[in-house]
């Protein structure tokens, strides 16, 4: 089956969708993007993602290309000719197409490309496993709370983790704390059971995995502290994970070569990561996918 991708009010096979060389988003960067998590046909906590992408647009002062009705629509219609049921939709919206020059253009159009992809939550031993993480220092600009594109420092930590035969960096700010992983928020629990992470400032993006967890953590009466920690709290925590629409909560067993705990993924976090899938499976906060009529 053709995978198929939204560009700019067409539907076209995915080998083929391209946009235009003096796209803002290629020249510049000038874009925002969001991934949604596709859960048995659901786009899990879509509001919560229109309202972060529609907050990235404004702080970029890129007007909304289209309302939330027909984005909706759209998102519907591509999960509808790929047949997704379980994966993530992706959406980008950049400020346009205009001759290159840094000044914002004077009437381009904002660009939205929308593509889903398949993908199957983590398996039992992965999650048992757990995953290791580096840390590296921050070196990202200082507006880390919007959605933008511009994602180089983070695909170079990433890379680093690779070749250091982990699967995330948590980066480091000037000071000496965790901000976050390079495409996930960054949690621990200290070894008298609080749970921490950062608190949702420009420091870091705002995680709608980390919104949806918080609620649960509410109600699951964990004892909770949103404040930065350091990479030494971090190495001598009972318990460490990662969160994010792709990983949903997953365990972290190793910071810089040394085991978390008992190197194994902790009790709270396993918990936490059953009331995050419970939250999902239950639809709450989600909306069901009804496909759309088709399109042109
Ligand atoms: N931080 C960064 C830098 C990210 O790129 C992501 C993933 N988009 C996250 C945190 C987690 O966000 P979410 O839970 O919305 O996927």
């Amino acid at each position: 089956m053709p995978r198929i991708a939204y560009v700019n009010g067409r539907y076209l096979p995915h080998a083929k969708a391209a946009v235009h060389i003096e796209d803002r988003g290629y020249q510049f960067a000038d874009g925002v993007y969001e991934v949604v998590p596709v859960h048995k046909g659901i786009l899990v906590d879509e509001e919560l993602h229109l309202d972060r992408l529609e907050r990235s647009l404004r702080e970029l002062r890129i007007a909304m290309p289209m309302g939330r009705e027909a984005l909706k629509l759209i998102s519907r219609e591509v999960m509808r000719r790929n047949h997704l049921n379980n994966g993530f939709l992706y959406m980008q919206m950049t400020r346009g197409v205009a001759p290159r020059d840094h000044k914002f253009p004077a009437a381009a159009k904002p660009a939205v490309v929308m593509t889903v992809r398949q993908m199957k939550p983590a398996s039992k031993e992965k999650l048992e496993a757990g995953v290791p993480v580096i840390t590296l220092p921050d070196i990202r600009w200082a507006r880390r709370d919007i959605k933008s594109v511009s994602l180089l420092p983070n695909c170079l930590a990433k890379q680093q983790a690779h070749e250091a035969g982990a699967v995330e960096a948590w980066m480091v700010d000037g000071d000496g704390y965790v901000t976050e992983g390079t495409s996930t928020n960054a949690w621990i629990v200290t070894a008298d059971n609080v749970l921490v992470t950062r608190s949702a400032t420009h420091d870091i993006l705002n995680g709608i995995t980390r919104i949806a967890l918080l609620d649960r953590v509410a109600a699951e009466g964990v004892t909770f502290e949103e404040r930065p920690f350091t990479v030494e709290e971090a190495l001598n925590a009972k318990e460490a994970f990662i969160t994010s629409s792709t990983n949903y909560v997953m365990p972290v067993t190793e910071i810089d070569g040394r085991a978390i705990g008992n190197g194994h993924p902790g009790l709270l976090t396993m918990k936490l990561r059953d009331a995050y899938v419970a939250h999902i499976e239950g639809g709450e906060g989600t909306e069901a996918a009804s496909p759309a009529k088709s399109a042109a």
